[in-house]
């Protein structure tokens, strides 16, 4: 019994909310998802039409094209047979509609109404239609699948009295979703500019630089007063939990990556003046010297006690803006946030879905294309941030722990990752180990300019841009 109800019920998804909103703006349009608050009048004029009542909140999908509504998209549930299925309903600024297509259909009974030739009877229809199915109803239903096409025409109703009642009967309602532009700050944070892009709360944004301001308290290298500092002074100290995070976080990015990512290079990094910018090619024997105080385990957490082994610092510069993009974005969820983008040049951390950009490793300004992100940060580590040129030679900041020398042969290295910590982290190590990452998506470009894109990161890429 219980096998027969699973494959009664098993269904048929089609198309997931991506791939349905794309049949519907297919041309780039930004799509904002919007709930939206019907008043009585109008929930009485679309529960006639559609002929139950409906619910007071409805979401709402809107392209925008140069700030004006394009279009819309209602995905909508009804039940067919028994069970439910689920549709989606384009419709233009005009009213009418331009794409009808199911999504998924519960009841095995019935799919056959996902037929072109009877979806695209809806196409150009508008509220005052009458949208029937049946003989000299107008629209001819597929055999088989009556009570599913009874559906789509109920949900295609309901969705064009939504937009006729409440959007184009109203100006002011779509003056409301056109003026919902997100917030944008740029705030100069952690020594380089970050930019915060949201759709939400202008004190949420706010909350967020704050947040980013509060970590770099703990993590600078260059503030006297920061807990790092101290912990430079002390050597041992009871550390904060922050501070504690980016030790252990840290630590186990080393492990990882078999010390190509190592906090503890900060001896290195000021030998070849790349802390100051004061650039110079070292000796060896100076270089084999820094190289005595670097290595992962010297510097070691237990419980709370952060100690560092003589002559050993850290530098938060590979993992501290991932880690402060993850704090941000933490604030900005938890305020409700659920579209933006935090992006601090070298790294971006995504809420939703968002195409990002990706730097062309030869010339900072330009683009190589764009890879698409859903709740996931994109690092690129690349020699062009910070390099000086000596005897013929380009000298980039990321060094090779195990020669205490500038890493050469790589131009720049890009990785995706669930979270800013670990796509920050592992684009500095896999610059440095010159290998994709087991598991990531990612791009290496070589010092020749040849592109190694990961498997995953050529099916998320774009190319092009300016
Ligand atoms: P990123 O731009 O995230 O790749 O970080 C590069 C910065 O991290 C450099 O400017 C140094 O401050 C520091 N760094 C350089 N080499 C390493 C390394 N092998 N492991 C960790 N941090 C490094
Ligand atoms: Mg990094």
């Amino acid at each position: 019994m219980t096998i027969l109800l699973l494959l009664l019920a098993s269904g048929e998804t089609y198309l997931t909310r991506e791939q349905a909103l794309k049949l519907v703006f297919p041309n780039g349009e930004t799509v904002v998802e919007r709930v939206v608050d019907l008043d009585e009048p109008t929930r009485a004029r679309v529960a006639e039409r559609y002929g139950a009542q409906v619910s007071p909140r409805q979401t709402v999908w809107a392209g925008l094209r140069d700030g004006k509504v394009s279009g819309f998209a209602f995905i909508l549930t009804e039940t067919t047979k028994s069970l439910p299925a689920t549709f989606i309903v384009g419709i233009n600024r005009r009213g009418e509609v331009t794409e009808v297509a199911v999504m998924s259909h519960e009841d095995h009974i019935g799919t056959d109404c996902r037929r072109e030739d009877f979806v695209s009877q809806f196409d150009g229809k508008t509220n005052a239609d009458r949208i029937r199915v049946g003989a000299g109803k107008g629209l001819l239903h597929v055999s088989g699948a009556t009570l599913s096409c009874h559906s789509i025409a109920r949900a295609v109703r309901k969705a064009l009295a939504i937009v006729q009642h409440h959007f184009l009967d109203r100006p002011e309602s779509l003056r409301a979703l056109e003026q919902d532009e997100p917030v944008r700050q740029k705030r100069y944070v952690m020594g380089t500019f970050c930019t915060i892009t949201a759709y939400g709360d202008p004190q949420a944004v706010e909350a967020a630089f704050e947040e980013i301001r509060r970590l770099d308290k703990v993590l600078s290298n260059y503030d006297e007063k920061s807990e790092l500092s101290r912990l430079h002074r002390e050597r041992s100290i009871e550390a904060s939990a922050d501070l504690l995070a980016f030790v252990v976080e840290s630590r186990k990015y080393s492990e990882r990556t078999r010390g190509a990512f190592d906090v503890t290079v900060a001896p290195l990094v000021s030998l070849w003046g790349f802390k100051e910018g004061k650039f110079r090619v070292p000796a060896d024997d100076e270089i084999a010297a820094a190289l005595k105080r670097v290595g992962p385990g010297r510097v070691t957490a237990e419980g709370k006690r952060v100690v560092l082994a003589e002559g050993t610092e850290l530098d938060p510069g590979a993992i501290g803006k991932g880690m402060a993009l993850d704090r941000a974005a933490a604030i900005l969820r938890k305020a409700g946030v659920k579209r933006a983008l935090l992006d601090f040049g070298s790294s971006q951390a995504a809420i939703g879905s968002w195409e990002v950009a990706v730097r062309d490793p030869f010339e900072g300004g330009k683009v190589l294309g764009s890879v698409s992100l859903r709740d996931e940060s994109l690092s690129t580590s690349g020699s062009y941030e910070k390099f000086f040129k000596a005897n013929g030679t380009t000298y980039g900041h990321i060094l090779d722990p195990r020669t205490g020398r500038p890493v050469q042969g790589v131009a720049g290295v890009s990785v995706v990752a669930p979270t800013a910590t670990e796509s920050d982290a592992m684009s500095t190590a896999t610059f440095v180990r010159q290998e994709l990452p087991e598991g990531l998506d990612a791009l290496l470009v070589t010092g020749a300019g040849e592109q190694r894109p990961s498997e995953g990161w050529r099916k998320r890429f774009k190319k092009g841009g300016n």
